[in-house]
């Protein structure tokens, strides 16, 4: 069962033929077996889960089931559910108890789905590895000392061990689509504006953007169906027409023209990357698609300029966090200053007192125009870059991250060369565009490798059918990790 597909356990609860107190049942088992291994899950409520599973099944027999009616999700510990703990990977907010649903929840909640868990995830989204939770490293099912990419690495990895169909994720500079690749499965991040960030706990505002996690293009057509949507709630969400993500697929992708930017090709990459990535292209050519050279020449200052943009905001959104109005308080002070110190002090890890600290200096008098509006300008010319490209192609590809899944430790030391994993997905997100993540092929070692697409904005469903294409002629989606049993 824990094999199956999202789209063929919906047609299985469709059919009768399983129920969603029995699927919510298996999945649960199979995480209480082996969460202790991959460290994937923080929270649990097997009580809310198997409830919100009788209701599917009601309304399932009542006729009035839809495609995610009675599917379990995996739910990445910054989305706000109410009833249950939601940390965001930090002592900050170990004891918060959310007391509302984010707006993706509650489009879940509506159209009968089940919350399966909370999943582990970098401190407040701060990370590529899923390293800087204070619960503990997630590990990558395809080798456990390997890290499983991140920060949405706790979901990535209960889809990748099977103790998910699907999960979402965030990404505000990557975190869907490197855990997506560095675990194997696929990921998607809509265009900026497409998903509510309501009860989406912020880190850099003007980048966060929620997306499914899954095994297949297919099932990210219909998660992200339930997921996007307009929510007066949220400033930057997108006014528009609802649209079904799954209309394309289907549709040949002959005469496709491909972007190559030779910036994500040039040195860099690791070898086993770069094979399984032309490979996939090779593929792509074999389906009647054409290749173009694109550039975008800006795309080498996207690393630095995230790391001026993404602090500066994560600094401001992280003022709210003072003892006061929840989550952590310091037990003891000797007055209202000490209280906010040492509740900062206490409450946030290593790699979010560094953003803060980096955050607060480029926004602070005299460093403003320098660093802050200098990064502004040049978001705007990586965007330009983008818009230039589209004009020669219908997507860009390229790989997802420069290696595959490191060792756990090895970059924790060297926040720089963590930084840089991110090289191929920050621009992305710069610019408002979609990306997305799919399985590609194996390196040397036998982990898996991304290969990325990015489109226009506005291209989801054309890019998940350009995914689909692919996963039709090729089986990377279908392999399995090690050890990980699937009758
Ligand atoms: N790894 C990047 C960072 O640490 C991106 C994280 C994310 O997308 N949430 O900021």
């Amino acid at each position: 069962m824990h094999n199956a597909t999202l789209k063929s356990l919906s047609a299985q609860l469709a059919g009768r033929t399983v129920s969603s107190v029995e699927l919510t049942r298996h999945f649960i088992n199979r995480i209480n077996r082996l969460n202790g291994k991959y460290n994937c899950y923080i929270t649990l409520d097997e009580g809310a889960s198997l409830k919100q599973a009788e209701a599917a099944d009601r309304k399932r027999a009542a006729g009035s089931g839809q495609a995610l009616t009675g599917i379990p999700i995996a739910w990445k510990d910054i989305f706000c559910a109410r009833g249950w703990r939601t940390t965001c990977g930090s002592r900050m907010l170990d004891n918060f108890v959310s007391p509302y649903d984010a707006h993706p929840v509650e489009q879940f909640g509506a159209a009968g789905a089940v919350i399966l868990g909370k999943t582990n995830m970098d401190e407040f989204a701060m990370g590529s590895s899923s390293e800087t939770s204070h619960y503990g490293p997630v590990r990558n099912p395809w080798d456990v000392n390997a890290v499983p990419g991140g920060s949405s690495g706790g979901s990535a990895a209960a889809v990748a061990a099977r103790l998910a169909p699907g999960a979402t994720g965030t990404d505000t500079g990557g975190s869907i689509r490197q855990p997506a690749a560095l675990s194997g499965i696929c990921g998607l991040k809509p265009t900026y504006g497409v998903v509510s960030r309501y009860g989406m706990i912020a880190f850099a505002s003007s980048l966060d953007q929620g997306g499914p996690l899954a095994r297949t293009a297919e099932d990210l057509a219909l998660l992200l169906n339930v997921m996007a949507g307009f929510d007066a709630r949220d400033s930057t969400s997108l006014e528009r027409e609802r649209e079904d993500y799954a209309r394309e697929l289907g549709r040949p992708v002959k005469g496709l023209k491909i972007g190559l930017p030779k910036e994500f090709f040039a040195a860099g990459a690791a070898p086993g990357v770069v094979k399984a990535v032309e490979a996939a292209l090779a593929e792509y050519r074999r389906l009647g698609c054409e290749t173009v050279d694109v550039g975008l020449p800006n795309m080498k200052l996207s690393v630095p300029v995230y790391y001026v943009l993404a602090p500066a905001e994560a600094s401001s959104n992280l003022a709210r966090y003072d003892g006061v109005r929840y989550g952590h308080r310091a037990p003891e002070y000797s007055d209202l200053a000490d209280m906010y110190r040492k509740t900062r002090a206490q409450g946030f890890g290593a790699e979010v007192k560094r953003r803060i600290l980096i955050g607060t200096y480029v926004l602070s008098h005299g460093y403003y125009d320098a660093y802050y509006i200098q990064a502004q300008k040049v978001r705007r010319l990586v965007a330009r870059d983008f818009a230039e490209a589209f004009k020669r192609c219908d997507v860009i590809m390229g790989p997802t991250s420069p290696t595959t899944a490191f060792r756990i430790g090895e970059k924790m030391g060297d926040p720089v060369q963590m930084y840089l994993n991110d090289i191929y997905t920050i621009p992305a997100n710069l610019a408002g565009l979609p990306g997305l993540s799919i399985p590609c092929g194996f390196d040397e070692k036998n982990l898996p490798v991304g290969l990325q697409v990015i489109g226009n904005h506005f291209a989801e469903a054309r890019m998940l059918n350009v995914a689909h294409q692919y996963q039709q002629a090729t089986d990377w989606h279908m392999k399995v990790p090690p050890g990980i049993e699937i009758q």
